[in-house]
């Protein structure tokens, strides 16, 4: 089959001819049609200090995939070759404290499709059917592809209750930008959304934010002003990774603020703590997409009218991926889809 691949350890990837997956008795063989590129494959592209001393090549690249089942395990009933399927990237252990209890995004031992195994940047890719998430016949394959990102949206953005709430977010990339919709369909009052790229902060309007700032421009206690706000965030999404992001949003959060943080710095962050114990705020790491408590709540969000299509703005062939990588690179853009099937 044809796949993606980082060759060795260097900068690039390459389109090249390996084995197609062999499955396991409790496993699923998935023919690709569509995947999403993710700043995780854009690090391994790039061999950054990150993927050097995570990835082991060669390896089949990518996690964000949509695919139709072409072979099943022999333990494997509930699914059938033709099932549209999406696959969580994260393969637990099934065997630790969290897992034992169904709380498998907490497992410490989790291997990550397109990192840590052979990944869904290929025609065909294979993984345990604990793993893989029916969708709904007549699903639009562009968002099917995007499930995985999308539960990162989720998974941040209903980690707190948002219903009434204002809610700051820092970031209008992909995440940050499907996260604006989610809020707002939720029942949050006001969404702002801060990030220095115009075309990004134009996407998030169309995202549904109130409001977009510059935050090299304007200090968000301005545009809490106008909105007539008293208190703060009530709930803030830190899906920037960025320092300053972070402690803009500390210091503008209403006493008992949520700070939910996906954002991945690359470095350490200092605080000022006593901003966090005086306004009595509480901060979250998250990670990941609860399985499957996420991925049901992204099917019947999108069933009860979430439209989160405007955060995907580039579609290409897999064979143009270097295109589509670069367009994922430039940040003049949402989510950038490789079409598997032509
Ligand atoms: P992205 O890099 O495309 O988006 C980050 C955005 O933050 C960019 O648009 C950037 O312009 C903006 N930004 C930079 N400085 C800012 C500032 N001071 N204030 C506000 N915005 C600022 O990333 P993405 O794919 O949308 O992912 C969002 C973040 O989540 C990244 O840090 C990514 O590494 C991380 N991530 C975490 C998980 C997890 O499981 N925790 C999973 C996926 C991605
Ligand atoms: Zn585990």
């Amino acid at each position: 089959m044809l796949a993606i691949v980082k060759p060795g350890p260097a900068p690039g990837l390459e389109l090249r001819e390996v084995a197609t997956p062999v499955i396991g008795i409790n496993d699923v063989l998935i023919r690709v049609r569509k995947t999403g590129i993710c700043g995780t494959d854009l690090h391994i592209e790039s061999w950054d200090p990150w993927a050097a001393k995570t990835i082991h090549p060669p390896l089949v690249v990518g996690h964000e995939f949509v695919g139709e089942i072409v072979d099943v395990g022999s333990n494997v009933s509930d699914f059938r070759p033709g099932d549209i399927v999406s696959g969580e990237g994260h393969v637990v252990c099934g065997r630790c404290r969290h897992c034992m209890a169904g709380n498998r995004h907490l497992c410490a031992h989790t291997v990550g499709l397109g990192v840590g195994r052979d990944g869904a940047f290929a025609e065909y890719v294979a993984l345990p059917m604990t793993n893989v998430w029916h969708h709904w016949p007549g699903v639009d394959e562009d968002v099917a592809a995007i499930f995985d990102p999308f539960g990162n949206a989720v998974h941040t953005a209903l980690a707190f209750p948002v219903l009434g709430e204002d809610v700051l977010v820092s970031g209008a990339g992909p995440i940050g930008l499907m996260a604006t919709a989610i809020v707002r369909h939720a029942g949050a009052r006001y969404v702002v959304v801060s990030e220095p790229n115009p075309v990004r902060r134009a996407i998030a309007t169309r995202m549904g934010a109130t409001a977009v700032v510059d935050p090299r421009e304007r200090a968000l206690a301005d545009v809490q002003r106008d909105l007539g706000m008293t208190e703060g965030w009530d709930v803030a999404l830190e899906m920037s990774g960025n320092a300053t992001a972070l402690r803009n949003a500390i210091a503008s959060m209403a006493h008992g603020g949520r700070i939910a943080i996906l954002g991945i710095p690359t470095a350490e962050i200092s605080l000022d703590v006593n901003e966090i114990v005086f306004k009595m705020l509480t901060l979250r790491g998250i990670y990941g997409r609860e399985m499957y408590e996420t991925w049901y709540k992204m099917t019947v969000m999108l069933q009860s009218g979430l439209d989160i299509t405007p955060a995907i703005t580039h579609r290409f062939g897999f064979r143009d991926f270097p295109a589509a990588f670069a367009a994922a690179r430039s940040g003049d853009s949402g989510k950038v889809i490789l079409d598997w099937t032509r």
